[in-house]
C-alpha cells in the first residue's frame, strides 16, 4: 500500500523524501500556500513518512510510509504522540493554547479530511466577532516539548497551522528552538500570507512554495476524498474558482454561503451607482460576518480588482476572474484605470488595518464604499468628458 499523497504535492514531496532519506532533512520549514493548496495535508504527509516504522520505496525509488504500521495509523487518526500541532484558537476563560480545543480541532480536520482553511476553523470555534491567534502559552509549550525526548524515539515534528497568526509578543521566545531545534526535530510552518509571519522566524526556516492544484486536480480530490459525482465536482470547481477549502467547508452546511464574487459584484455596482441607503443594508451585512471573514472578503474584493486590471491590460489571468460574472467583467474594467487600482487597494487595506484594530466594521465598511464610488465618479467624468 503506497502513501496518498495529492498530485500537486508530489513533486515537493518527493524532494522532501530524498533529503529523509540522505539525511540531509532541514530542521525548520515554512509552507506558503495562498488558500487553495491544501498545505495542510503536506504537512501531515511528510509527518507520515518521518513517523513511518517501516517507510518503503515506491516505482520511482521515492521513500514513502507504509500506510498499514502502526504509527501510520496514528498518524492518520491524529493521535500520533510525537507530532504535536499548534493553530490559531480563540481565548476563553478555560482555553488559552492548542491543547485546549485539541478535540474541536480533530473533529474539524476529520470532518474536512485535513483540507482547512483558517475562515472556517475560526467559525467551528467560535461564531462571535473573535480573532483567532496562536498564543503565548503555545509558544511556552513549544520550547518545553522540543527540548524533552520523544515518545516513540523516531522524529518529533511540530506542525504549525497558520504561523502569521503567532501572538507577536511571544515570537522571539520560538526563535532559538527554530533555529538550533533538538536532533530529529523537524518544524513545519504552514501560512498563507508570508509577507506577515515575523522575518526572523521566517528567515530561520526553509520556505517552499506551493503550486494550486489544477480545476482537474481539484475534481479529482473531490471525487476520491467526498464521493462526489464528477458532474457535481466540476460544478463546484468552477462556482467557487478552483478553491478546495471552500467548497468543502461549504459541503457541511445547510446555509447559503457566502458568495464573495456576488458580494464584491453588487458592492462594485452600489458604490459606482453611489447609493447610499443600500450600501448602509450592505455594510450591515458586511458587519454580521466575524472580523476574519471581514478581512478576508476584502482582500478578496482587491484581488478581483487586481485581476480586473491585468484583463484590461490583456495579461491573462484565469482563476479568480473563472469566479465573476464576464459580462459585469467587461461593464466594469472601463471604469478600472492604472491610477483607479492603486487608490481604492489603499482604502482597502487601510479597513483591513482597521479592522484589525477592533474599530466599527459597520462604519468603516460604510465610509470605504463611499470613497470608492467617489473615485468611480471622478473616472466617469473624465471618460465622459
Ligand atoms: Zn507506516
Amino acid at each position: 500500500m503506497s502513501q496518498n499523497i495529492l498530485s500537486w504535492h508530489r513533486n515537493i514531496f518527493d524532494n522532501i523524501s530524498r533529503q529523509y532519506a540522505d539525511k540531509r532533512l532541514p530542521h525548520a520549514i515554512l509552507l506558503s500556500q495562498k488558500m487553495s493548496e491544501c498545505s495542510f495535508l503536506l504537512a501531515k504527509s511528510i509527518a507520515q513518512l518521518l513517523e513511518c516504522s517501516n517507510p518503503q520505496s515506491n516505482e520511482n525509488g521515492i521513500l514513502e510510509a507504509c500506510n498499514e504500521c502502526l504509527s501510520c495509523k496514528k498518524v492518520s487518526e491524529y493521535n500520533h504522540l510525537d507530532i504535536h500541532y499548534y493553530f490559531p484558537i480563540i481565548k476563553r476563560k478555560n482555553k488559552n493554547c492548542s491543547d485546549d480545543y485539541f478535540q474541536e480541532w480533530t473533529d474539524f480536520l476529520q470532518q474536512n479530511h485535513g483540507i482547512i482553511e483558517i475562515n472556517s476553523w475560526i467559525k467551528f470555534i467560535d461564531t462571535a466577532n473573535s480573532q483567532a491567534i496562536i498564543s503565548a502559552e503555545d509558544c511556552d509549550r513549544i520550547v518545553n516539548i522540543a527540548q524533552e525526548s520523544s515518545y516513540e524515539g523516531k522524529y518529533k515534528i511540530f506542525i504549525i497551522w497558520e504561523m502569521e497568526k503567532l501572538f507577536h509578543a511571544a515570537a522571539p521566545k520560538l526563535l532559538k528552538i527554530i533555529e538550533e531545534p533538538p536532533a530529529n526535530t523537524l518544524f513545519i510552518g504552514i501560512t498563507d500570507n508570508l509577507d506577515k509571519v515575523l522575518d526572523t522566524i521566517k528567515s530561520r526556516m526553509q520556505i517552499i512554495h506551493l503550486p494550486a492544484p489544477s480545476p482537474e486536480e481539484s475534481v479529482a480530490t473531490l471525487t476520491e476524498l467526498f464521493n462526489i459525482e464528477n458532474a457535481d465536482a466540476q460544478k463546484l470547481v468552477f462556482t467557487y474558482g478552483n478553491n478546495l477549502p471552500r467548497i468543502v467547508d461549504d459541503l457541511h452546511k445547510d446555509t447559503i454561503p457566502i458568495l464573495i464574487n456576488d458580494f464584491f459584484i453588487k458592492w462594485m455596482r452600489l458604490a459606482f451607482q453611489m447609493k447610499a441607503y443600500d450600501l448602509l443594508d450592505l455594510a450591515t451585512e458586511f458587519n454580521s460576518y466575524g472580523r476574519d471573514i471581514q478581512k478576508m472578503m476584502l482582500l478578496q474584493c482587491s484581488q478581483y480588482l487586481d485581476a480586473i486590471w491585468l484583463v484590461n491590460h490583456n495579461i491573462p489571468t484565469s482563476l479568480i476572474l473563472n469566479e465573476l460574472d464576464e459580462k459585469f467583467v467587461q461593464d466594469f474594467k472601463k471604469f478600472i484605470a492604472d491610477d483607479t487600482i492603486p487608490d481604492i487597494t489603499k482604502i482597502i487595506d487601510e479597513a483591513i488595518k482597521n479592522i484589525e484594530r477592533n474599530g466599527d466594521s459597520k462604519l468603516i465598511f460604510f465610509d470605504i464604499s463611499l470613497k470608492i464610488g467617489q473615485i468611480f465618479k471622478k473616472k466617469y467624468f473624465l471618460i465622459k468628458g
